[in-house]
Order: C-alpha cells, then structure tokens, then sequence
C-alpha cells in the first residue's frame, strides 16, 4: 500500500485557460419555487429539495440589464424553459444521490439533520430521460456511512457500493459508481478502496468534506491519501453539516450556508496543509461549484503568502491546485456561482451535476443555457469533460 510520490508527474500540470469569459447574460431572473422543504429547513439538503412534479414556473425572458445595486439574482426554480433537454441523452451527471432504501432505513435515526427524500432507480431513469442524462454517476447521500462505528461503517460502506454495482448491471450504461468508505477508519477505507476498484470496477470515490470535525487534508488521513494516489484515484467531494455547525441560525437550513462552506474549508484544508501538493495524481471533485471559494479567492491567497513549510506544502502555489481541481455545476449553475468560478478555472475543469433528488435536474441544464456557453464549450461541461475524467463511461 507504500508508494512515492512521484516529483515532476505529468499529470500536475496545470490545465490551459481557455479562451475569454463569455458575458454574463441578463435574462437570469427566474422566480423562486416554494418548496415543500421550505417549511422544513432543519434538514440537509431538505432546503433544496423540490417536487419532481413542480411546474409553473417562469423567467422574464427580458434582455434588459438589472438596475444598479440589483445584483445577480436567482433562485433553485424549475424554469420550464425550452432547453435542449429532449435530444438524445448525452449528459452525463457527475453529482446524482444513491439513497438504497435499506442504508436509507438503517441510519434514519442517525442521520440527524439530514432527510432522505423519495428515490427509485426508477425515479433517477426517468429524470435522466427527461433531461437528456446518459449516465450518472452516482454517489451515497451525506453523511454516507461514517457514524462514529468501524465496523457499522465498513458493512454499510460494502452494502451501498454493491447496491451501487447492481445497478450499473441492472442498467448497462446508465449509472457509474463513486464509491464510498469510512474515511477515519484506515484500515477499512484500504480495504474498501481496493474491493471497490478491482471487484466492483467503481469510477471513482464519493468522500465527505469532513469527518466529525476533521477535514480532508487532515495529516490523519494521509495513509488513505497515499492509496488514492497511487491508484490515481478520482475522488468526488460531497458536503454535509459539519459537527461544529450545526443549526446555528434558527429558520436558516443548514445546507444553505453550511454546505458551501464546508466545501470551501475541505479546499483550505487540502491546500494548506499540503495534502493536495503531496499526493498530486488524486483527482478531485469539488461539489457545488467549489463552494465559496471562488469568492474567498484573495483570502485563500493572503493565507498562501504565510502558510507554513510554503515550498513543501504548496510548491506549485495555491492557484495552480485550483486549476487542477474539478468542480460540478449542481446548485452552482446560477450567474453568480459561474462567473466566479470561471474567473478561477478553465471550462475544461467544470462538470455537469445535477444533485438529483435533492434538486431537479432540469435547474442545471437551464442554468447552463441560460450562461450563454459556446456549443463547444457546454458539450465539454455536459459530456466531454467528465469522459476525459472517466473514460470508462464512454462505453
Ligand atoms: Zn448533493
């Protein structure tokens, strides 16, 4: 399971920045949808779930630019705009939630915080068809499988990640895998990281941005880091309430700020202690369009000028991890979450996702027309993009 790291690995160069920022368009006001979550905002994704049958929404359409001071605003709608959702399925989701209704049963009283909305198989086929959704890859709903207990967590970690392969059997070319495992228990993420590559051909792996209080780039973690990296691992990034935040605000959910923000400090937490430097041939996944850390950008590059050890930890510098890293486009599809992280990152490093059931994923594919993309450019985002990153999907 030893390995080194190699130096000068060609996979840590940095991707080229391709071409100008297309403009940001004003027909972006879409009226907020009142969900039936909206009265139930003490849950995880809960605030951002909606009903698979909302409707009646609508944009201005209007070509107008916003008044000063009006900002950019948008919201979790389901526009029914004519977007190019009925062609051929070519997409393919790299944020789509696998809830297995006995994981799902089993943690109900675990999951504090946490909600489970309604999910079939069946359910994620028909949303796909209707969005023009090739494959998903799919991903266990937060918190996964660690609850504090090593061997609660090895057998439900083993138990959805063969859920999950039934499924990509069940349905041949529909769904990819990102599997999941205890990120605090060792021994067991070892073991799994192997069962899960060479018996179930998983895709990659779904981890959470923190465990009980310890983040990603937490030194702890470095022998499960050191495997991922020298299986040159695709690991996909999902936020979840972490224990030092929870329901801080009374009437504010935790998924609206703490979701993207624990998705920025797994960043801080990957960069500055090194960890992302150090095992440069994980490839990694970053939910929600990085979070907030486009916004925090002069921040994370104050922090970089003084961090410790800066030639060992971060001897590319700070914006040339950002520019490796990967980013889906679920809940991040609106003006302002895309201009930001396209001032960062090539297209080349944006994903399609959908967040499927937690959100529709027709919200993505109109957030993304609406941007304005070259037909080039969205075809990288919606397919090509995520091929490069798994080329097993091609099949
Ligand atoms: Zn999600």
């Amino acid at each position: 399971m030893h390995c080194t790291v190699a130096a000068n690995n060609p996979l840590s160069q940095p991707p080229n920045e391709s071409g100008t920022l297309p403009p940001i368009p004003f027909r972006l006001e879409r009226r907020i949808v009142n969900s039936a979550a909206d009265n139930n905002k003490t849950f995880g994704d809960a605030t951002d779930i909606v009903s698979v049958s909302a409707s009646g929404s609508s944009h201005s359409g209007s070509t107008a630019p916003p008044s000063a001071g009006a900002g950019i605003p948008w919201s979790a709608s389901m526009a029914k705009a004519p977007v190019a959702a009925r062609t051929k399925p070519h997409r393919v989701d790299i944020h789509h939630h696998l809830l297995p209704p006995k994981y799902v049963a089993e943690t109900m009283a675990l999951r504090v915080g946490e909600r489970s909305p309604a999910w079939s198989p069946e359910m994620s086929i028909e949303e796909m068809d209707k969005n023009g959704i090739a494959t998903s890859v799919t991903s266990l709903m937060q918190p996964q499988v660690w609850f504090g207990d090593i061997d609660l967590g090895r057998r439900l970690a083993r138990e959805s990640n063969e859920y999950a392969a039934q499924l990509v059997r069940d349905y041949p070319g529909r769904f990819g895998i990102f599997a999941t495992f205890s990120l605090p228990d060792t021994e067991g993420s070892l073991r799994e990281i192997e069962y899960a590559l060479d018996v179930l051909n998983a895709d990659g792996f779904g981890l959470m941005t923190s465990y009980a209080n310890q983040w990603l780039g937490d030194p702890v973690f470095w022998p499960v880091m050191e495997e991922l990296n020298r299986r040159k691992a695709v690991v996909y990034t999902h936020p979840l309430s972490p224990a030092c935040c929870k329901n801080l605000i009374p009437d504010v959910g935790q998924s609206v700020i703490e979701y993207a923000t624990d998705t920025t400090r797994a960043i801080a937490s990957l960069l500055l202690s090194g960890t992302a430097a150090r095992f440069p041939d994980i490839r990694w996944i970053f939910s929600h369009g990085g979070g907030t850390m486009p916004f925090l950008l002069g921040r994370f590059r104050r922090e970089e000028s003084r961090v410790k050890e800066r030639e060992k930890r971060l001897p590319n510098g700070i914006m040339f991890e950002l520019k490796k890293f990967y980013y889906d486009t679920a809940q991040a599809n609106h003006a302002g979450a895309l201009a930001a992280l396209l001032k960062i990152v090539s297209v080349s490093q944006v994903l399609f996702g959908t967040d499927f059931p937690f959100a529709l994923s027709e919200e993505c594919v109109t957030g993304l027309s609406e941007w304005g993309f070259s037909a080039f450019d969205l075809r990288a985002i919606d397919r090509d993009n995520a091929l490069r990153l798994l080329p097993r999907l091609k099949a």
